[in-house]
């Protein structure tokens, strides 16, 4: 993938986390996507594997892009 700020070659990665990972509107207490409506679940909570995002990073931005079309980015979705 190329950076959408600078148009390089951007490194592909993971964000991983033991808990879900998801987008909220703003910070919250108890962080689970289904409570807060407008999140965006990146990858969802799985006890056994832990929980994955494919990220795309770029060293010359500093910035890190997550495609979450149609849950392409979660992992764990990809190896059920
Ligand atoms: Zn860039």
């Amino acid at each position: 993938m190329n950076c959408p700020y600078c148009g390089m070659d951007m490194e592909a990665g993971v964000i991983q986390s033991p808990h879900e990972i998801n987008w909220l509107p703003k910070k919250h207490f108890f962080g689970r996507a289904e409570f807060h409506k407008g999140s965006i679940i990146l990858s969802e909570f799985s006890y056994l594997r832990g929980s994955a995002a494919k990220a795309y990073l770029c060293r010359n931005c500093e910035k890190i892009v997550i495609d979450y079309k149609d849950g392409s980015c979660d992992l764990n979705k990809k190896n059920e």
